[in-house]
């Protein structure tokens, strides 16, 4: 058939607008028809006994009494994450009264290898909405409520304020600690999980508001330039997966009642995973002890947390967990990216002017040509007892040396180092290191 130009349009006009009546029927919650209508003699409707079926025959569960507390349950996950997004899928499932979701973060290509409920349709989407839209359509009469900021000290207490339990998925000590002391104040079950790489670690914490706390565990904060990120270490998608399904398992037994029909009741624990092990992979449980006396945020009788100072400010987070301070050198121990360059393209000989000090996984994926590797953690378990010329193969001291990373931070400890601990004085930082380089000097130069 042959159309016109203006017939062509016509039609365009019309799919247009089906297409958009069709999305707005998805977005709408589905009208409950009569199978779906709650009989005075069961506890479920019909159509609820078929979607949870399976694990109402599962002994462990508990059946319809357990399908019942997972109904009447209101669950916080903090974090739509690596951790989160796994967790978000597998309690979409499960029948809960109400889901909370806090994410202020938006979704970017580099998260979905691992947070896989969210796809490539919804880059540069609110993770929270993002996770909102997916699980609706794993139960289109599922609660959600999603928080679009991040959990903070003002916020946190009216955030997590009437949740039965809280899914620790972030990924940095400030927000671990801070979630920590908000829930043992309002007495909320954690369940805290973690990864990085390869392996990643499992627990409860204040269970039923009486068992130990992060701070039990942890009572001081991790030096902060021994905290590893997902984008600095790098993380395995299906690894970090694992504990994120495994945290929906503690939140089924801590919900259902599990620990409480044990004739042993709660055990304080840590799970510890490993992806790469020597033999397959494994998952070992440590029996961990109560409450610790003289825990500032549980111990009753020696408590200094409270709601008030931690509203008030008073106890900053992020301050004392602590941030590694990369405002070390002047300027004159810096030179950009430009400056660089014309180094390189003048230079006639293939002597080394640039170190890298990124890890060597991360020179391995790219870095500019001639480039020494030697990474920041390496430079700095050296002392001069090394000669230079050992630990910089194919270095020429005559000439200066610049030195890069990924982000221009650790290429700053790494020059301070280098003059403090080895005397050289012809070295240089070079500026936004080399996502700098591929911004501004050459557009082809991966990022990851
Ligand atoms: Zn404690």
């Amino acid at each position: 058939m042959d159309y016109t130009t203006e017939e062509l349009l016509q039609q365009i006009q019309e799919l247009k607008l089906e297409n958009e009546s069709l999305k707005n029927k998805l977005d709408q919650p589905i009208q409950d028809e009569d199978p779906l209508e709650q009989s005075t003699k069961y506890p479920f409707t019909l159509e609820e006994y078929k979607r949870y079926g399976r694990q109402l025959l599962v002994p462990e569960f508990g059946g319809p009494e357990s399908q019942l507390r997972l109904k009447k349950s209101k669950v916080l996950v903090i974090g739509a994450g690596g951790l989160g997004s796994p967790a978000l899928l597998y309690l979409a499932g499960i029948g809960l009264g109400e889901i909370g979701i806090v994410d202020h973060d938006t979704v970017s290509i580099s998260n979905l290898h691992r947070q896989v409920i969210h796809s490539t349709r919804t880059i540069g989407e609110l993770k929270c909405e993002s996770a909102k839209h997916q699980m609706l359509g794993i139960e289109p009469r599922l609660k959600i409520r999603t928080f679009q900021e991040g959990f903070n000290s003002i916020n946190s207490f009216e955030i997590m304020n009437g949740y039965d339990i809280v899914l620790d998925c972030t990924d940095n000590p400030a927000t671990r600690y801070l979630i920590n002391d908000v829930a043992v104040l309002l007495g909320i079950t954690v369940v805290s999980g973690s990864g990085l790489k390869t392996e990643g670690q499992l627990s409860v914490l204040n269970y039923m508001g009486s068992g130990p706390c992060y701070r039990c565990f942890y009572p001081t904060p991790p030096l902060p330039s021994s905290v590893t990120s997902c984008s600095d270490g790098g993380v395995l998608g299906s690894c970090i997966g694992v504990i994120g399904v495994m945290m929906v398992t503690e939140c089924i037994k801590v919900l259902t009642g599990w620990y409480e029909r044990k004739e042993k009741g709660f055990i304080p624990f840590l799970s510890l995973y490993h992806g790469y092990n020597e033999i397959g992979q494994s998952l070992r449980s440590f029996k961990m002890r109560g409450r610790r006396k003289g825990c500032v945020a549980c111990d009753l009788e020696n408590r200094s947390i409270t709601r008030e100072i931690i509203e008030s400010g008073e106890l900053d987070y992020g301050l004392w967990c602590g941030k590694v301070d990369y405002s070390v050198l002047n300027d004159d121990d810096k030179v950009d990216v430009q400056f660089l360059s014309d180094v390189l393209s003048k230079q006639k000989d293939d002597k080394n002017p640039i170190l890298d000090v990124r890890e060597k996984e991360q020179f391995d994926i790219v870095h500019l040509d001639g480039s020494i590797n030697l990474p920041l953690r390496k430079l700095t378990n050296s002392t001069k007892e090394v000669p230079i010329d050992d630990l910089l193969k194919g270095y020429d001291s005559t000439l200066p040396l610049y030195v890069v990373c990924r982000l221009g931070n650790d290429s700053q400890l790494a020059v301070k180092y280098l003059k403090e601990e080895f005397g050289l004085q012809n070295v240089y930082d070079v500026k936004g290191g080399l996502n700098a380089w591929a911004s501004i000097i050459d557009n082809e130069f991966p990022t990851y």
